[in-house]
């Protein structure tokens, strides 16, 4: 029996070829497969991944070394963004039950009390806010667990992909090679990147059990080395030498890129030599899920509660009558051989570093001991559990990796795997997933083979920052969550200050939203000659670029969504619902009034013979033979009541007939009117726009604003020179013609970008 090596290379050398360690398979008989894109990690950020590269139509696999998905705990807010993205992969003409099942099965929180003791040190509520800024969104911030959302989400992969995608389990990766690059240039045919992986058993693939066995819970996941217990080298056997395996347990992927989205201690981030920055802190906090038996009036309301000496609780209401509970431990016995000093990371540091008095011993956590806590935190109230579903115990730590991507855009990390922090702001599973939504266009874009890798750079620029952001906030607000009160009129006055707390959550809680994420000038997005018009309305959002003809919408930021009305069926809908996560980029054009402004319908029809002109940007960037939309899709909205005009009032291109001569309706909207049901809409407003200049946008797949230039044939030629600096001429991608009677009935929900 032949056996190959699989031993985990521990030489961090910074030459990336001397990674590969496996011997050659001389004889070839080990499987060999290639895949566009491989994902390493089945938690929320590698199915965020995946959704995108199977709604996009894209050959990629997707691997865990975990045995089973997650059933219960773990991480349970989602923002408003979030709630926005999972809607934006249904369709008005589709809908199943999916992502969006979310905002349907979910918890919505709608307020958040904040609790403190009074000068007599008796605790008591000192304010109500919403929980989620008021017209931030068309979401709320809701609650439920991730197991869930994991579960919608491999639903999601497994419609989109007509079944052909599965998640791989347990498979673990072993070994990683980047192939150098001819002349260092890319090629978008190749598959540069290798890696090994390695059928594991289900025993060794499940985690390893702390606490009561009884209860599930995520003792498990807490600590550094965890991840070098799935390396560590196998028993040897009467047949096999240490550490080697069977070659059919093993396969060599060779693939375009790889995304490493395997968790705070991730493997593929330690072969990339990338460190994390940032520091551990002393706090620890345990976490209950259960159904409370309490006097406590505000249960059901997410609140903040500081006590005097006993710390401070988080109560989060969740769905099923469940209420979790974060609470900082007082004593919690530490394992005495992790103490040391406490380093701040400057990078280049160990993960094991940076710890004060160790960490702390996982198997003393337990629910009886987070509970009696939470009791004295909620004196004179009364407090008991009942249903039991999941506990942790965790120490918080603030960390960022200062790279998300290495070898020329070839491997990124995303997630967990490169940046960590504590759930105070129930940030880390919706940060995560935003990375990759961030990234899984662009990697379906470039292996569409539509636009140039260059925009891959994109990703670390965009993402990086966030991340940071992400950290500080957290600082702020888990120093003010784990300080002690300060109290009024008493001695305490070197503790935490309530109403600095209050307004540092406030502000913060747009931030949390995730909806004001503002990406930085790039080939993607373009502010930087608008930055003289720069914004800031002293809100907390910093300072905002707008073109003032669109004073209310900010570039880098996700369009706001408000509602418009279908010129062919009168149905108001959100605009955000136009713009689905399909990777196609959307052109809006905002002709204005066109009754009172004439010349405005003079300017539209003149629009018609550049878009079919072959060297401009929606016929050059879409392959011969695709849908005319699948690559670019342009929306119009003029500002007219829908009855004041007709359809075929308008140019061809907002009501194109495809190869079976059906025309598409849903290319024009009204921006106002009275709509049967819902009231008045009035979109020009809402967004600024003069209806008397109109206004043109760009739209990125994700709903990222990318540039705004005017209503003119100028402003058409700026778009035009947008999508030339990164996307790929298509006038040799020639595809299969599709004859009259081809049955497409499932192409609303089959991939649609350059089909
Ligand atoms: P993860 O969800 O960690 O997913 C990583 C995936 O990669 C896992 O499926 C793992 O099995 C897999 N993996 C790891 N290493 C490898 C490897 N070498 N090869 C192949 N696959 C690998 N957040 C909160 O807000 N509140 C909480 O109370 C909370 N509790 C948590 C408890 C636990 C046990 C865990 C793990 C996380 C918790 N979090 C919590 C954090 C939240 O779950 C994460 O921020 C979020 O899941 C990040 O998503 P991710 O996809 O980046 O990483």
């Amino acid at each position: 029996m032949k056996y190959l090596s699989i031993k985990q290379n521990k030489n961090k050398d910074k030459n990336f070829k001397t990674f590969l360690t496996i011997k050659q398979d001389t004889d070839m008989t080990v499987k060999h497969s290639e895949t566009d894109v491989l994902i390493i990690g089945a938690g929320p950020a590698g199915l965020m991944c995946a959704t995108w590269l199977s709604r996009c139509g894209i050959p990629f696999r997707i691997i865990d070394k975990r045995s089973n998905e997650i059933f219960t705990g773990q991480a349970d807010g989602l923002q408003c963004r979030s709630l926005e993205i999972f809607q934006s992969f249904s369709e008005l003409s589709f809908d199943f039950a999916s992502l969006n099942q979310s905002w349907k099965m979910a918890n919505h929180m709608i307020e958040m009390c904040f609790w403190s003791p009074n000068s007599n040190g008796q605790l008591e509520r000192n304010s109500r806010v919403a929980d989620t800024i008021p017209g931030i969104s068309r979401f709320t911030q809701s609650v439920i667990h991730q197991g869930n959302i994991e579960k919608w989400f491999v639903d999601s992969i497994d419609y989109f992909s007509e079944g052909k995608i599965q998640i791989e389990r347990p498979l673990l990766p072993v070994s990683i090679n980047v192939k150098e690059e001819n002349e260092g240039k890319s090629n978008i045919d190749d598959y540069p990147v290798e890696v090994k992986v390695v059928k594991v058993s289900s025993e060794e693939a499940r985690p390893e059990q702390y606490g009561n066995k009884n209860v599930a819970n995520g003792l498990f996941r807490q600590f550094d080395g965890d991840q070098d217990k799935s390396y560590k080298e196998k028993p040897a056997s009467e047949e096999e030498e240490d550490g080697e395996v069977e070659e059919e347990d093993c396969e060599i992927i060779h693939t375009k890129y790889v995304v490493g989205c395997d968790g705070a201690h991730s493997w593929v981030r330690k072969q990339l030599d990338i460190d994390m920055e940032g520091e551990q802190t002393d706090f620890v906090w345990g976490v209950l899920d259960m159904v409370p038996i309490t006097n406590f009036p505000d249960i059901r309301n997410r609140c903040a509660i500081h006590l005097k000496d006993s710390g401070s609780v988080m109560v989060i209401p969740r769905e099923n009558d469940l209420v979790r509970f974060y609470i900082q431990l007082k004593e919690v016995e530490r394992d005495p051989a992790t103490k040391t000093d406490n380093k701040k990371f400057t990078g280049n540091v160990d993960d094991t570093q940076a710890k004060t008095k160790g960490r702390i011993d996982r198997s003393k956590i337990t629910p009886e001991l987070i509970l009696k806590q939470a009791q004295k935190i909620f004196e004179p109230y009364t407090l008991e559990m009942t249903d039991l579903s999941w506990y942790t115990g965790y120490q918080i730590g603030q960390r960022v990796s200062p790279q998300f991507s290495k070898f020329n855009n070839r491997v990124f990390i995303a997630g967990d795997a490169c940046h960590t922090h504590s759930p105070k702001a129930g940030q880390g599973m919706n940060v995560s997933m935003q990375d990759t939504y961030n990234l899984g266009f662009k990697l379906a874009l470039v292996c569409k083979g539509l636009a140039k890798q260059e925009i891959l750079s994109t990703y670390q620029l965009e993402r990086l920052k966030v991340a940071r952001d992400l950290i500080a906030f957290d600082h702020k607000l888990s120093r003010l969550f784990s300080g002690k009160p300060m109290i009024p009129n008493s001695d305490i006055l070197d503790g935490v200050d309530m109403d600095e707390f209050h307004q540092v959550y406030l502000e913060g809680n747009k931030f949390a939203s995730g909806t004001i994420v503002d990406y930085e000038d790039s080939l993607l997005i373009n502010k930087l000659k608008l930055k003289q018009d720069k914004n800031d309305d002293g809100d907390g959002d910093g300072l905002m670029v707008m073109n003032k003809l669109a004073p209310k919408i900010p570039i880098g930021r996700r369009l706001y969504s408000v509602k418009m009305i279908s010129q062919a069926d009168g149905r108001p809908i959100h605009i955000a619902d136009r713009l689905s996560s399909d990777g196609r980029f959307r052109v809006l054009i905002f002709p204005g009034d066109i009754k009172q402004y004439p010349n405005n319908l003079k300017i539209l029809h003149s629009f018609q013979d550049l878009l079919d002109d072959s060297k401009n940007f929606l016929k050059k960037f879409t392959p011969l033979n695709a849908f005319q939309d699948s690559v670019i899709d342009i929306i119009t909205i003029h500002n007219n009541n829908r009855h004041e005009v007709e359809i075929f009032d308008f140019p061809d291109f907002t009501h194109p007939l495809d190869y079976k001569h059906r025309c598409d309706y849903w290319k024009l909207y009204s921006g106002k009117g009275d709509t049967y049901h819902e009231g008045k809409i009035n979109m020009y407003d809402d967004y600024g726009i003069d209806p008397k200049h109109g206004v043109i946008l760009v739209i990125r797949p994700d709903s990222h604003v990318a540039k705004v230039v005017p209503f003119s044939i100028d402003g058409l030629k700026q778009v035009d020179e947008y999508f030339k600096k990164f996307m790929i001429d298509q006038t040799n991608n020639v595809l299969a013609s599709k004859p009259i009677d081809y049955d497409d009935s499932k192409r609303f929900i089959q991939p649609r970008l350059a089909v």
